[in-house]
């Protein structure tokens, strides 16, 4: 049996047209279960008796087991852990920002990447996520929060931000996004999406594949000796290389290139950066989202103070680039941002 979640439109109404129905009976099926969140086929009325038993056979809901469920008491962020077929896990994070929620998917179980910084990055990688995987934490994900918040039904954001490096899995983060912005379906925009990436030049190279949705990176520092203990990936795909590549990427009217910047005290936040940065950066259409380091268990760096941040933030708008902090969420439930890990405890 094939997983419906890992069926686009187009091979659905496929199968559905060989049979003698019609595309119109694809097209409901889609929108009852990804726009109402039907959860069987069985749920939707309608359709004809013949088609029920044919689908059935045909098509399984594979749902992942939520195997834990954590709420910051502080702000409504909520961290969820989602157990795999194979008995692996993986955190999908979702952000309330005013009343839409945005969620953090993970990419991959673990990371091949190693950042210095990042939780998951301890890990190693362990398997890259299937297209269902991807979608299920989407799906799943929202309908909690839509059942446990009143006054947020809106379909959430994503960032690809989560476990993982997205451009390591592009074909299976590639065919999600698509089947996740199916008018009939789900029907994301583009601008809706942000795909965040460590660095990874082969991946970058593909990104006009995703179509137009929004490009982040995890920069941390315009210097290759720094960035290099930071993300060691930076040694195979150096600065330079990265920023050249990137003046290829096809914006749409007002949309920028995020640049993420990490900013740990006393390392990678003096006048010589930001420096460095406007030599680097010059006239690039560049909005810097600068995120104070979260310390975690046995973390080798330490949280700025804020007064250091700030003035790091109005270094860069001097050179004339957008930078906002981004307030830390989810501290208290390890959600914040390179938290994350698979070997969560399912106690
Ligand atoms: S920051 Fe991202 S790319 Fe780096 S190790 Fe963590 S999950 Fe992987």
């Amino acid at each position: 049996m094939e997983s419906f979640f890992s069926t686009p439109l187009s091979s659905l109404e496929d199968f559905i047209t060989e049979h003698g129905f019609t595309k119109v009976h694809a097209q409901t099926i889609y929108t009852q279960i990804y726009k109402h969140g039907a959860k069987s086929f069985e749920e939707i009325s309608g359709l004809p008796q013949k088609l029920y038993s044919l689908l059935e056979k045909k098509y399984c809901f594979d749902f992942l087991e939520i195997a834990k469920i954590q709420e910051s008491v502080d702000d409504k962020t909520v961290k969820l852990l989602f157990k795999l077929s194979d008995g692996r896990t993986v955190e999908t994070v979702c952000v309330p920002f005013q009343k839409k929620y945005t969620l953090c998917l993970s990419s991959q179980v673990g990371c091949a990447m190693k950042c210095s910084f990042c939780f998951t990055g301890t890990q190693g990688l362990t398997r890259s996520l299937e297209k269902k995987e991807i979608i299920l934490q989407y799906i799943q994900a929202y309908a909690y929060i839509k059942e446990k918040f009143e006054g947020h039904q809106a379909a959430p954001n994503i960032v690809f931000m989560g476990q993982g490096e997205p451009l390591h899995n592009i074909d299976n983060v590639a065919d999600a996004i698509e089947i996740l912005k199916t008018t009939e379906g789900m029907g994301l925009g583009p601008r809706q999406i942000t795909l965040s990436t460590a660095g990874y030049l082969p991946g970058i190279k593909r990104f006009s594949e995703l179509g137009s949705v929004n490009f982040a990176l995890s920069f941390h520092s315009p210097f290759n000796e720094e960035r290099n203990e930071l993300i060691p990936l930076n040694k195979a795909y150096p600065i330079a290389d990265l920023i050249e590549e990137l003046k290829s990427i096809k914006l749409m009217k007002r949309q920028f290139l995020t640049f993420e910047y990490l900013i740990i005290r006393d390392l990678n936040h003096t006048r010589k950066h930001v420096e460095e940065i406007g030599r680097l950066l010059k006239d690039m259409p560049v909005i810097f989202n600068l995120i104070p380091f979260n310390e975690f268990p046995g973390a080798p760096y330490k949280r700025p103070e804020m007064a250091a941040v700030e003035e790091f933030k109005a270094g860069l708008m001097e050179l004339g680039f957008h930078a906002m902090i981004r307030t830390t969420k989810g501290d208290d439930i390890l959600a914040a941002c390179g938290q994350l890990t698979s070997q969560e405890t399912l106690s």
